[in-house]
């Protein structure tokens, strides 16, 4: 089928004909705000036509008053990620200094998604300054900077607690060497400030260390995160995974996501102990938000990892490739990689190369 005649297929008739068989598993998708909905549509369309066994369970979550009058994430929300323990997510919008605090932490301390994963890796064919760029930042997801505890001590002077626990650190340092282990690379460099922030840097350096002496066969080193920072910018290849506190991993991640080709490149993974929620790294891009313009390929690629997580990996393998071609062959390119393409001309040109391939 050609993207011509594609366009013009109803596309909830693909999904009704072909995802529902016997084996057919349920995710939660969270479609989000700016350009969350556009490019969960374009996710879902390729899913599709790759005849995933998936059948997407959408949840609304605008925040709704509970009961102690604070805004919060909507229980059916909750219950869905809670019942199908997977889910696929696009950007949300958080309000700077006032309004509800951050949904994107709300999720993570809600499912204790403790492990934030980044890949990043040079694309075939799409030149950017490296082109050997292989690195996995992995963030500690429910605490540090991020941990949301805040308070004006006097008028003008405020407070913000920077968390660590042991727990979580050795559950993300651990996380780290199982990971690097399991993925067959070869090093975690532990990414850190304990010579300014001794106790709470001190404690989350301390956890990698027992960790590195645990996993032994795994190279480890420690870095601060300035020279990491420099070095990543000088040459990227010296790193390969990369474990660190909330903030650090937030920052360094968006830094790799521009040695790549930009954000809208690069996925992300929210692991926890009960289950997972895949994301893009960019947010809701209100500047480019319901005009086409954007690029699908990070929440694409987002759910390719939450494919390979749940096993699917030759769906996953068809997706990624079919997404990466397009890339290559640079007929259909969206704006932020130099190119012309609507969003959907990039999403239908990835399932025509699906089709094709099937
Ligand atoms: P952003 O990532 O939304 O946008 C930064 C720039 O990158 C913009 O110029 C945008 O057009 C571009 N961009 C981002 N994604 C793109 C895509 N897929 N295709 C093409 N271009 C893309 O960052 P921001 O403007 O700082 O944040 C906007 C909102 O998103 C804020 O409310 C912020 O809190 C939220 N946010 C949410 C998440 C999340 O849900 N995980 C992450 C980051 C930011």
């Amino acid at each position: 089928m050609s993207a011509r005649l594609l366009k013009n297929v109803n596309f909830k008739l693909i999904t009704n004909s072909r995802l529902y068989s016997s084996d057919v598993r349920k995710c939660t998708l969270i479609p989000g705000d700016g350009i969350g909905p556009e490019i969960s549509a374009a996710v879902q369309k390729i899913f599709a036509t790759a005849t995933v066994p998936i059948e997407w369970e959408s949840v609304d979550v605008t925040p709704v008053k509970g009961p102690d009058g604070k805004f919060g994430i909507p229980q059916a929300a909750i219950d869905s990620v809670n019942k199908n323990k997977i889910g696929l997510k696009g950007p949300l919008m958080t309000p700077v200094g006032k309004g509800h605090r951050s949904l994107n932490l709300a999720l993570r301390k809600e499912f204790n998604l403790y492990a934030n994963v980044r890949p990043c890796r040079s694309l075939e064919g799409f030149k950017t300054l490296y082109d050997q760029v292989n690195v996995v930042t992995i963030r500690e997801n429910t605490e540090g900077e991020y941990s949301g505890i805040e308070h004006e001590i006097v008028d003008g002077v405020v407070q913000s607690i920077k968390l660590i626990t042991e727990e979580a650190s050795r559950r993300v340092a651990e996380f780290a060497f199982k990971y690097t282990i399991e993925n067959n690379r070869k090093k975690v460099t532990a990414v850190h400030k304990a010579n300014i922030m001794r106790m709470s840097d001190g404690l989350f350096l301390r956890c990698c260390r027992e960790m590195a002496e645990k996993y032994k066969e795994v190279k480890f080193e420690e870095k601060y995160l300035d020279t990491v920072c420099l070095n990543m910018v000088q040459d990227p290849t010296q790193y390969d995974v990369l474990v660190m506190p909330n903030l650090y991993g937030d920052i360094l991640s968006d830094m790799c996501a521009g040695l790549v080709g930009g954000l809208g490149l690069t996925p992300s993974g929210n692991i926890g102990l009960n289950g997972a929620l895949f994301e893009s790294v960019h947010g809701t891009a209100p500047d480019i938000a319901n005009q086409d313009k954007a690029n699908p390929t990070a929440l694409l690629l987002s759910a390719v990892m939450m494919l390979r997580y749940m096993q699917l990996n030759k769906h996953a393998d068809l997706i990624e490739r079919a997404c990466f071609d397009t890339i290559k062959e640079a007929k259909y390119l969206t704006g932020d990689l130099g190119g012309k393409a609507k969003c959907s001309e990039f999403t239908n040109e990835i399932c025509s190369k699906i089709i094709a391939a099937s």
